[in-house]
């Protein structure tokens, strides 16, 4: 079996190398730690989605009379891992060109399609996930942000947590309960909300390594049109599991710490044969994780398996993680780019959902274990 990428591929490689390394070496504004890591999540520059935009690098797969490239998604997967492994900063667009774009494609209505799509792929936009909130994370049947009808609007109260991007962002994809009748799952929809509309209320948080990514969203009877609720009203949830394909699957959730441990490789003393041996499961664990991920871009993976890619590659990212902090030995208790890499580590296994549900995901839903 072959395993190496198509050879034509090459120069788009190159060309989203070069990308990266320009704009890893700048400041972040919105990120005054310089943090390459997680560059998709903490990474946000407006100015960057422009760059993307100018090279058709977003909604590179979508279809071209929806305002896409409509180009392979093995162009893509070859741009985003090496922006993301290179620490380029795109969390700007992330959210957006990797679910919420392909969420509108799949349930929205032409209207919103023609609304939100262009200035996604133009880079102008950016938008926020809101769904966990403080009572509700792995269970998000348990939601409790209110969507009341009244006439044109849903008008929205709650308190969303945990929204990465939220002080940035133009618009949020939140989930909120319609149907306070209906059984938990059931009574939930998704709206598309301004985040500039009166009564919202934007809290950043600091993250125990210094960032404020993430946000605490207070809404306080925010009324939002009605044209704004995607897909079927009460049918959230069926649509929220396809979401989360999109935000399990792809290589964002591998090479989030790739730069720390090219760094730390580059410092390693390879002639301790401990550490080479940690490099070449390291080494083997990523090419296992890029064939997961490649599973998924190229559509080949069963229905639910990206809760098996995205368990490996985050627990992946923390022996990245491990492994630079052996390497810097000492230096790792002084606070600089390894010692946040490793402090920011759990995150990897808890966000976008924890190991622990994702492996009940796994037996329960692909193997059809008994619920224990
Ligand atoms: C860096 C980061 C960025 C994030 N960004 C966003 C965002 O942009 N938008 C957003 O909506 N959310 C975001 N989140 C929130 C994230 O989705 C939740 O933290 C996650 O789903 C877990 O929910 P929770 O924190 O409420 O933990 P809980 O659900 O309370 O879980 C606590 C612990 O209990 C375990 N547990 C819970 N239920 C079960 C069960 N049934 N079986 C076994 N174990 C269980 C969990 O695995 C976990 O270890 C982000 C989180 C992080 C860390």
């Amino acid at each position: 079996m072959d395993y190496t990428l198509p050879p034509e591929l090459g120069p788009l490689q190159a060309e989203a190398r070069a990308l990266a390394a320009e704009w890893a070496a700048r400041p972040v504004p919105a990120n005054d730690l310089g943090v390459l890591e997680d560059s998709w999540l903490i990474g946000a520059s407006r100015e960057f989605s422009l760059a993307l935009a100018e090279r058709g690098w977003l909604g590179m797969t979508w279809p071209v009379e929806e305002g896409g490239g409509g180009r392979r998604p093995l162009e893509r997967f070859v741009v985003f891992e090496a922006l993301i492994a290179g620490g380029a900063p795109v969390a700007t667009s992330w959210f957006a060109d990797r679910q919420i774009g392909p969420t509108l494609l799949q349930y929205g209505t032409p209207e919103q399609r023609a609304r939100f799509l262009p200035d996604i792929v133009a880079g102008r936009s950016a938008w926020s996930i809101g769904m966990s909130e403080p009572d509700a994370g792995s269970d998000v049947a348990s939601l409790r942000t209110r969507a009341v009808r009244d006439g044109d609007h849903w008008v929205v109260s709650g308190t969303k947590t945990w929204n990465s991007g939220a002080a940035d962002a133009d618009w949020c994809y939140l989930v909120a309960r319609t149907d306070p009748d209906a059984p938990p799952h059931a009574g939930l929809s998704e709206l598309v909300v301004d985040l500039h509309s009166p009564g919202i209320e934007i809290r950043p948080i600091t993250d125990l390594t210094g960032n404020r990514h993430f946000c605490e969203v207070l809404l306080d009877e925010v009324r939002v049109p009605a044209a704004n609720l995607v897909g079927t009203e009460n049918g959230s949830f069926r649509q929220i599991m396809r979401q989360m394909e999109h935000e399990r699957g792809g290589i964002d959730r591998l090479v989030s710490n790739r730069s720390l441990y090219d760094d730390a490789l580059a410092a390693a003393d390879l002639d301790d044969p401990l550490l080479r041996q940690e490099v070449a499961a390291l080494e083997t664990g990523y090419r296992i994780g890029r064939l997961l991920v490649l599973r998924e871009v190229l559509g080949q993976a069963p229905a639910g398996f990206s809760a098996a890619t995205k368990t490996f590659c985050t627990e992946f990212e923390q022996r990245v993680a491990a492994f630079c902090a052996r390497v810097a030995g000492a230096d790792a208790l002084v606070w600089n780019r390894t010692s946040r890499g490793v402090c920011y580590a759990p995150a990897y296994t808890i966000m976008g959902g924890t190991t622990q549900i994702l492996r009940n995901i796994l037996g329960e839903r692909l193997l059809g274990l008994p619920r224990a």
